[in-house]
């Protein structure tokens, strides 16, 4: 229900330094992490505007980001 309108031609996309947030999984401590498009993950915290929030806390917070487009450090970085 939270994920079934993710759009197929925003994943595919060009390789920009923007990404696509597709997924979510939490690491060994508990923390957030987006997965994109580009293959790369970022933790939620890590970047200051993105210090924990509580919408990455729910289910609903976080199927609001999937499908949205998202800078990538790795890419904009060259990493492959
Ligand atoms: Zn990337």
């Amino acid at each position: 229900m939270h994920r079934g309108h993710l759009p197929a031609e925003m994943i595919v996309g060009e390789r920009r330094m923007e990404s696509v947030v597709v997924d979510f999984r939490q690491d060994e401590a508990g923390d957030w992490i987006m997965r994109l498009a580009c293959g790369h993950e970022r933790h939620v915290r890590h970047d200051p505007p993105w210090t924990v929030r509580e919408w990455v806390l729910t289910p609903e917070g976080r199927a609001a980001w999937i499908g949205r487009s998202m800078p990538c450090p790795a890419c904009v970085a060259g990493a492959d």
